[in-house]
């Protein structure tokens, strides 16, 4: 065979994305200060995402401290799945896309254990993102009692089952998958790579089973837990984790810019 007849079989660049999950932290005055702070240390690169998630409230100063066009992009926590009338406390995402959000988190732990968040709700969720044209960005974990038992990776297929039922294989492109621990949020314990890898591999799979391998292989999967700078190194060197939902150590600009600096140095 001729040097030029070989067949090449790209593989899809799935881009590092490291978001930054602000929970309930920050005022506008604090959101549009942090910024001003991040954007001094930090350069930017094709090689990587990075997306700030404030609370709704600090949305519109975040927006106005990054600026027109900025390569940071802003996402919100959480939405309602209408798109407008009597949800006294919701926000929907067409209220989302206006204030320039591109991303939107959809079933964190903490939603789904404190209030009351089910599969089927996040599913809706999941879907009126799609429709407004925002990435979500669905969380999917297991539990230490799971864990123990050996069902880390039935309970987030399991998840995954409900939340993403019915997409189709444009949709799905659009979905960002996290993988975060329940036992691994905000406890310091973040999960091995080994143990973040293993699970990852099954979520490819699961996409790969159910839709198909293309959308497997562009599909980009988070590691949600404990990441910190010190094992933001070992975590993101994997090729299965393409990036890091982050929360304890966002919150701080010197932190959360060495984690973006890991992610887009890695592999140079
Ligand atoms: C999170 O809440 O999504 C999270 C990953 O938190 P932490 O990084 O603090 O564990």
């Amino acid at each position: 065979m001729h040097a030029r007849d070989t067949i090449h079989i790209e593989k899809p660049v799935r881009i590092p994305l490291i978001v930054g999950n602000w929970k309930m932290n920050k005022t506008p005055s604090e959101a549009a200060a942090f910024i001003r702070d991040l954007l001094e240390r930090l350069t930017p690169s094709p090689k990587t995402d990075v997306v700030l998630t404030p609370p709704f409230t600090s949305l519109e100063s975040a927006s106005k401290a990054l600026g027109p066009s900025s390569w940071i992009n802003l996402g919100a926590q959480n939405l309602h799945w209408e798109q407008q009338g009597a949800f006294t406390g919701e926000v929907s995402a067409s209220m989302l896309r206006e204030l320039n959000c591109r991303y939107v988190i959809v079933g964190h732990s903490e939603r789904r254990m404190l209030f009351g968040e089910r599969d089927e709700t996040i599913q809706k969720k999941v879907r009126a993102a799609l429709v407004q044209g925002l990435a979500p960005i669905l969380c999917v974990g297991e539990s230490l009692a799971e864990r123990e038992a050996g069902k880390a990776t039935s309970a987030v297929t399991a998840q995954l089952d409900v939340n993403l039922a019915g997409l189709a294989q444009q949709e799905l492109a659009s979905v960002i998958i996290a993988y975060e621990p329940v036992w691994a949020i905000g406890t310091g314990r973040a999960a091995t790579t080994e143990q973040a890898v293993a699970v990852h591999q099954s979520i490819r799979s699961f996409v790969e089973a159910g839709w198909n391998s293309t959308t497997a292989a562009a599909i980009r999967i988070l590691y949600g837990g404990s990441v910190t700078p010190q094992n933001a190194e070992s975590l993101l060197a994997s090729e299965a984790i393409d990036g890091a939902l982050v929360g304890g150590a966002c919150l701080n600009p010197d932190s959360f810019a060495t984690i973006v600096r890991i992610a887009q140095t890695r592999r140079a």
